[in-house]
């Protein structure tokens, strides 16, 4: 039931705090979503714990940030290192919680460890600058200092780079970092701290506090002492808690829900666009924010691209991700299977046409549905309106451009946006118009450590990744000197 690690150490069922180990009275049971069987328990702790986590923290923070930038940097290399070299041990682990078939397990921890890496170089191009005055007797200097203890809550979809893209850049600027991982995921965030340790990061810089959302999250969001809050998670939690941040005027960097359009032009490469689409739809079964959510597709290249996508995800296979080669691994729980049954019955009710899949797999487990393409959906479908979060592809037609980018903006969110065509006119005005963080063209994979990651509107505050995933960790600073 829990997998077979050469580093059996890795697998740890104890929180880190403080740059301990520490079991709980009470537990939280963790399941693999492929067969529902228990593989293992964390400690359920609360207030008291994450308070200690920050206690930690802040008295880690003065000789943390009094390191040079290339002493921190190592660290991160260093674990980074770490990560890459147990690349197995750590997919095993994610899958056996999280579901995703091994490769794209073994390709996140890749993912993970490139944020480390990244952020590991980037300590040391911290830079400031000198200001032209506003007098001839006065000096403007403007230094950029760390924050000071940094809270994060990560969620279960990407359990290892979710927490990376965080602790990276809080780290190599000086901050320390508290987190708490997905409930359903923690055993990822519990094997990086291993390796945090063994890389050679001091004790209390880094604590993984497992247990109840609601009380640690309560603390993070509320103690003064902690500078900076970070979240990646749904929007309705993540609106929570940056009311929560507001009492005590925290920053805040938010990465929540998006509702991508996947724009297909006329003019199009519609076996590219085919490609992009499986990627940017069906990875990690649907659930990651980035996922296109909705097809609008040219009506004079609609039905041929339906079919063509249609072939290739009724080829899928799809199965329990440690059970051999799959594309398609379980949904997290049974709730994420209603969702996606719901957005396909009130799909095919508005008069939807199911090409491929359609249905959940009970065969399988309570937690399989089949990768399903729906093509001529209307514009008043729920999966156009909500996100999904699942293997599910809709199909909406349009006949302009405007009409095109008109549906894609009709939303609150705007995370990332995804459009095939083959004018290059076409394609600036698209990068322009379109009212979201990030829009992949010609392209359905966008994110990369060297490319700021973030959201407008409703998804999100700041950016992760890049030189400007930095920026998020540090304070500017003035000094106005009176020079005589
Ligand atoms: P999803 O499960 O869709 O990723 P959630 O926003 O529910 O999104 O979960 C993301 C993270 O937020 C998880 O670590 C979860 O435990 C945490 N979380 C959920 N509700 C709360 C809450 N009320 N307070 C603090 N953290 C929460």
């Amino acid at each position: 039931i829990r997998p077979q690690l050469a580093r059996p150490d890795l697998w740890r069922e104890a929180a880190f705090i403080g740059g301990n180990w520490r079991e709980g009275a009470a537990t939280i049971a963790v399941d693999n979503p492929a067969t529902g069987a228990v593989i293992g328990h964390v400690p359920d702790l609360g207030a008291a714990d994450a308070g200690e986590a920050v206690a930690a923290a802040h008295a880690a923070f003065a000789g943390w940030k009094r390191k040079s930038a290339k002493e921190r940097g190592a660290v991160l290399l260093a674990w980074a290192a770490l990560v890459k070299q147990h690349a197995d041990d750590l997919a095993l682990i994610m899958t056996a919680e999280q579901g995703k078939p091994l490769a794209e397990a073994r390709g996140e921890v890749l993912y993970a460890a490139s944020f480390l890496e990244w952020f590991g170089h980037e300590a040391r191009r911290v830079m400031g600058e000198v200001i032209a005055p506003h007098q001839p007797d006065r000096r403007l200097v403007v230094t950029r200092q760390p924050v000071g203890v940094v809270g994060a809550i990560t969620p279960w979809n990407f359990p290892l780079a979710m927490i990376t893209r965080k602790a990276g850049p809080a780290l190599a600027v000086g901050c320390p970092i508290v987190i708490k991982p997905s409930e359903l995921t923690p055993f990822s965030a519990l094997a990086l701290a291993v390796l945090a340790q063994e890389a050679g990061l001091p004790d209390g810089l880094l604590s993984v506090v497992t247990g109840q959302a609601k009380p640690i999250g309560e603390v993070l969001t509320t103690d003064p002492r902690v500078a900076k809050f970070t979240f990646t998670g749904s929007t309705a939690v993540g609106k929570l808690l940056a009311a929560q941040c507001a009492g005590t005027v925290k920053r805040v960097s938010l990465e929540l829900g998006g509702n991508a359009p996947f724009i297909v032009f006329e003019d199009a490469d519609l076996d590219a666009a085919v490609e992009g689409a499986l990627a940017s739809k069906f990875r990690n079964t649907g659930q990651t924010c980035v996922c296109a959510n909705r097809f609008l597709v040219h009506e004079a290249v609609h039905d041929a691209f339906a079919q063509k996508l249609a072939a290739r995800v009724a080829a899928m296979r799809m199965g329990p991700g440690l059970e051999g080669p799959v594309d398609q691994g379980p949904l997290i729980d049974e709730r994420a299977v209603a969702k996606v049954a719901a957005h396909v019955a009130d799909a095919v009710a508005r008069g939807g046409k199911v090409l491929a899949g359609g249905a959940a797999a009970p065969e399988l487990g309570s937690r399989f549905h089949a990768p399903t393409v729906i093509a001529d959906v209307p514009a008043d479908a729920l999966l156009n309106r909500e996100e999904t979060f699942g293997p599910l592809a809709g199909l909406i037609r349009f006949s302009t451009e405007a009409e095109a980018v008109a549906l894609a903006n009709d939303t609150r969110s705007g995370l990332a946006a995804y459009a095939y065509t083959a004018d290059a006119g076409r394609q600036w005005r698209l990068t322009e118009a379109l009212e979201y963080g990030m829009v992949g063209i010609n392209t359905g994979l966008i994110s990369t450590e060297v490319a700021p990651f973030g959201g407008v509107k409703e998804s999100g505050l700041g950016r992760e990744g890049s030189h400007l995933g930095m920026d998020d960790y540090l304070d500017v600073k003035l000094a106005c000197i009176a020079v005589s």
